[in-house]
């Protein structure tokens, strides 16, 4: 048992006053609404280049994004295209081995042989990629990667669908050994409205004693603030979970953008939590968690002690990437697949949302990167320090003199500690000569501390990140899947 003391809930001042600053979640810094669409492919392998001459052994993570739904679920912000069509899925595929094909040429000419540790089925639904279709991409990895040299492997999984004991131990045959569910609430009636329905008698019969032998790790996915919820509901959905026992969850808060996302124009007809009850469901659940075994380990993360994020966390290796919380084996990622983002060093890439203009791309045999952005050393100092924020609750100022040259810290960062004068005030935040803490209640407000040294937005603020051409076009369903 955890011997935490229970976090309070911020009271109603401190919500009205910090709850709407929130930054982004800053797995990377700057943001991707600010990347530019002039980085395109020849840049990527560039940086890829440079890596191969300065770090040729540099650990890497792969991330495939397979974007295909069966359904839309209503609260969703990620990349998706709704279709259960197996044609549909097949084409794709045949187009992400085409890009994996690309990188490989590219790193047989350089005679590079790539040092994959970490592999992630993102999506979308990777789930529903028939075994087939699974084996054939594996297949594809082959040349790039050997599933016994990777720390990790791991898939989302959408429990709805074809999804049995079975498909367990056919993801487990295969090399995967790390599965993460998308729940969100467990109960039925919150699922119709949010268009997702997964109760726990679902996830019971696939949580069986040989299925959890066979993973190191088995992560949900909650949310809270979704429409029509309430504390109540949320609170049995956290009990339910962890009746189930999972190694590690995500309990995110909903973001709701109806300006961008036109599937959460809905939520205007139903019960919304108004932020006080937000707050107070989201400190409930972390309490609840701790209670029960759990660590509180980042913004949103909870994890049994005995799972590889919150040792990561106490070994101080833990890490933040554009995959999110990450026990820090590489800080490098190649993304494949449509939106799906590279991280190369200080290097930024994203490719093509619309699948048009990816299939397009890769018929003419380049990298379909659509945008990118080289981070400053001003930018790779920020992003340090977001991350010590939102992975150890602290920054260290003797760190940033050491590794970074940043002789005074309180000079550099003057109207950054100006700022923090009022979290300080409202005891959300301590700093004295050495350091700056975030404190017990300043745990709930780390986006906020991030914000204030995001230079970006205090300059000129940001556009969401679908809010260009490619990202904008990629919301019509008409277009994706035009093909
Ligand atoms: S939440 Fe998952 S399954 Fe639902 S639409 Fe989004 S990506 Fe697809």
């Amino acid at each position: 048992m955890s011997i935490k003391k229970p976090y309070q809930a911020p009271d109603e001042g401190l919500i009205k006053k910090y709850g709407d600053r929130q930054g982004s979640f800053y797995t990377f810094y700057p943001m991707n609404g600010l990347w530019k669409d002039e980085a395109g492919a020849s840049a990527y392998l560039e940086a890829i280049d440079e890596m191969i001459e300065t770090r040729p052994d540099a650990p890497l993570s792969l991330y495939l994004h397979f974007p295909f739904c069966m359904k839309q679920c209503l609260f969703c912000h990620c990349f998706t295209v709704i279709s259960g069509d197996k044609d549909d899925h097949g084409k794709f595929i045949d187009y992400m081995l085409k890009e994996l094909e690309i990188l490989q040429q590219h790193f047989d000419k350089r005679g590079f042989k790539p040092n994959f540790r970490e592999l992630h089925f993102g999506g979308g639904s990777p789930s529903i990629i028939s075994e087939d279709d699974f084996r054939r991409i594996w297949k594809a990895l082959e040349p790039m990667l050997r599933a016994e040299d990777l720390y990790e492997c791991t898939i989302e999984i959408d429990p709805r669908y074809e999804m049995s004991v079975d498909r367990m131990r056919f993801y487990h045959d295969m090399g995967v050994d790390r599965i993460s569910f998308g729940v969100q609430d467990f109960n039925p009636n919150v699922g119709k409205i949010i268009n997702r329905v997964n109760p726990p008698e679902m996830l019971e019969p696939l949580l069986t004693d040989e299925v959890r032998s066979m993973f190191k790790s088995i992560n949900f996915d909650l949310i809270y603030g979704l429409p029509s919820q309430t504390s109540e509901d949320f609170k049995q959905t956290v009990q339910d979970a962890i009746r189930l026992n999972p190694d590690r969850l995500a309990v995110y808060v909903l973001g709701n953008r109806p300006d961008i996302y036109r599937h959460h124009q809905s939520f205007n007809k139903h019960y919304m939590a108004a932020s006080i009850e937000t707050s107070g469901m989201f400190v409930d659940a972390v309490n609840e968690f701790l209670e029960n075994g759990y660590e509180f380990i980042g913004i949103d993360h909870m994890a049994k002690p005995t799972d590889v994020l919150a040792i990561a966390k106490k070994e101080g290796t833990l890490f933040r990437n554009a995959i999110g919380y990450t026990p820090g084996r590489s800080s490098d990622i190649i993304g494949v697949g449509p939106s799906s983002m590279g991280i190369v060093g200080d290097h930024y890439f994203q490719n093509y949302y619309t699948l048009p203009s990816y299939y397009e791309a890769l018929d003419r045999d380049e990298l379909p990167v659509v945008r990118g952005f080289v981070a400053s050393d001003d930018d790779v100092l920020r992003r340090e320090i977001m991350f010590d924020v939102v992975l150890y609750e602290k920054i260290s100022k003797a760190k940033f003199r050491d590794q970074y040259g940043v002789e005074n810290f309180d000079e550099y960062f003057a109207p950054e500690l100006k700022e923090l004068a009022e979290f300080v005030t409202d005891r959300l935040v301590e700093i004295d000569a050495d350091e700056i803490r975030i404190t017990d209640t300043g745990r709930f407000y780390q986006r906020q501390v991030c914000k204030v040294f995001d230079l970006y937005d205090r300059e000129h603020g940001y556009t969401h990140s679908r809010e260009f051409d490619d990202g904008t076009a990629a919301l019509d369903r008409k277009v994706q899947l035009q093909t």
